[in-house]
């Protein structure tokens, strides 16, 4: 009888399509087989767990300098925290100097990344606005595996219509993914003046500073420029159904667009922000986090099919240096903390509460992510595909706060929170990343996927 190197055995095998009993076999790094009574070398018992694939996650910002600050995950704690949660592959973003090239950026974040990271990993190409004069570079940026690239229409990044328009045109040219933050920055930038005009300078007016209505046009337009020079689209961190309803429109009308939300807009209301002194800081993201309205128009939009991908947007900031901005909303640095959390907390609340099945989770989290940005071997569970498996078991209560997880921001927004269903065992290319609530590996497991396509075909 055959023997492989690994059996995962007895397990409840989830993929985008179907559940089953079976059990999965591993040879060196690949999934070699799944089947019934597979016989290893070495044997993982999973009877009464769940066995999926490592969750993706196309949106992360690790160790990314903002202002005079950092993110504080690095590439180490950071890409730990997700192997915790059940992540196995992240995204991350290149920014270019000004004068630096687009390979020389590429090359420069790989050199960061390389050593430190303890899951697969890849990187988003930003084209800022100095970034339309090396618009020839982007065949080259694509050749160096990033094959999708981030846009901003915020932000000091922001491109206006007529650089976006160059942009689309260049990434179409490659065969590439736009992925794009839409919101009207110069609606924004007004907002935010009147209201320090007016001395409202509390984190209160941050979401009030950026109308639900105004992400949806942003949207909008994006998505009308793209049509305009046919290049398809992904819509980051979609926080309100304005946004939705601009994607679905598009889709039904036969557009390659597709939409994406995160944890905080899953989890969250802007009543957070109303929370006391640098309270009210922590969960200054943008596009913000939105009303309880919102957040139940969002898990319809997820249960329909309307967005297609969770992700986290992870960028997390101190206390100390969210509460910089404790003065002036406008100038506290964005971003949350979600990355270990993800891929438990939308079982337990999706699929917990009956809005997705365990399909659905699965093709959310980690199957369609994996597609569209062209991670071929990742996010399902078949023979050739990478030994990236989550062993999950769905009875596990954790109670998330700095101390259960992994993360180095030292708070959580979700502290208190308790989600049922939790990672017992985290593979990446049929190494053990994490078990025994231990990491098993040294910075530098994780490798850089060199991609070749983007919007793999579903
Ligand atoms: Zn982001």
């Amino acid at each position: 009888m055959n023997e492989y190197d690994l059996v995962i055995k007895n397990g409840t095998v989830i993929t985008a399509v179907t559940t089953i009993q079976a059990d999965v076999a591993i040879n060196g790094e690949t999934i070699a087989a799944i089947g019934q009574n597979l016989c290893g070398k070495r044997e993982i018992d999973a009877r009464g767990k769940l066995v999926t694939p490592g969750a993706v996650d196309i949106h992360v910002h690790l160790e990314m300098p903002i202002g005079n600050f950092r993110s504080t995950d690095d590439f180490f704690t950071g890409t730990a925290a997700a192997a915790f949660g059940g992540t196995t592959s992240i995204i991350d973003f290149v920014e270019a100097e000004p004068e630096e090239t687009l390979l020389e950026a590429a090359a420069a974040r790989r050199a960061l990344a390389d050593p430190k990271v303890v899951i697969d990993y890849s990187l988003h190409m930003t084209i800022t606005p100095a970034d339309i004069a090396k618009l020839a570079q982007v065949p080259d940026a694509f050749a160096a595996g990033c094959t999708t690239f981030k846009l901003y229409m915020a932000y000091g990044y922001r491109l206006h219509d007529g650089e976006l328009l160059q942009a689309l045109t260049a990434v179409r040219d490659v065969g590439g993914l736009p992925v794009v933050h839409a919101e009207n920055w110069d609606v924004i930038t007004t907002l935010i003046a009147e209201n320090l005009a007016y001395g409202r300078t509390a984190p209160h007016w941050h979401p009030r500073s950026r109308p639900a209505l105004m992400e949806g046009e942003a949207a909008g337009r994006l998505i009308d420029i793209a049509e305009l020079v046919d290049v398809p689209v992904h819509i980051f961190h979609v926080s309100c159904v304005d946004t939705v309803e601009q994607i679905a429109r598009a889709r039904r009308n036969g557009r390659p667009v597709t939409g994406e939300t995160c944890p905080q807009y899953l989890f969250l209301t802007w009543d957070a922000y109303d929370a006391p002194g640098v309270q009210g800081t922590l969960p200054v993201c943008s596009p913000p986090i939105r009303s309880q309205a919102e957040q139940d128009a969002l898990w319809q939009a997820v249960s329909r099919g309307d967005l297609q991908i969770i992700t986290t947007d992870h960028c997390p900031f101190t206390i100390e240096e969210k509460a910089t901005g404790l003065d002036d909303y406008s100038t506290i640095p964005g971003g949350v903390p979600s990355i270990e959390m993800r891929f438990p907390a939308i079982y337990s609340r999706g699929v917990g509460s009956g809005l997705l099945t365990p399909s659905q989770w699965v093709d959310m989290c980690c199957t369609a992510p994996a597609k569209l940005v062209g991670l071929e071997k990742k996010g399902h569970i078949g023979v050739g595909y990478d030994a990236d498996l989550v062993i999950f078991d769905p009875h596990k209560r954790v109670t998330l706060s700095p101390e259960t997880l992994h993360e180095t921001a030292g708070w959580t927004p979700y502290e208190g929170v308790t989600l049922t269903g939790w990672p017992e065992m985290t593979l990446v290319r049929g190494q053990v990343v994490v078990g025994d609530g231990e990491l098993k590996v040294e910075g530098g497991y994780g490798r850089y996927v060199h991609r070749t396509k983007a919007n793999l075909p579903a």
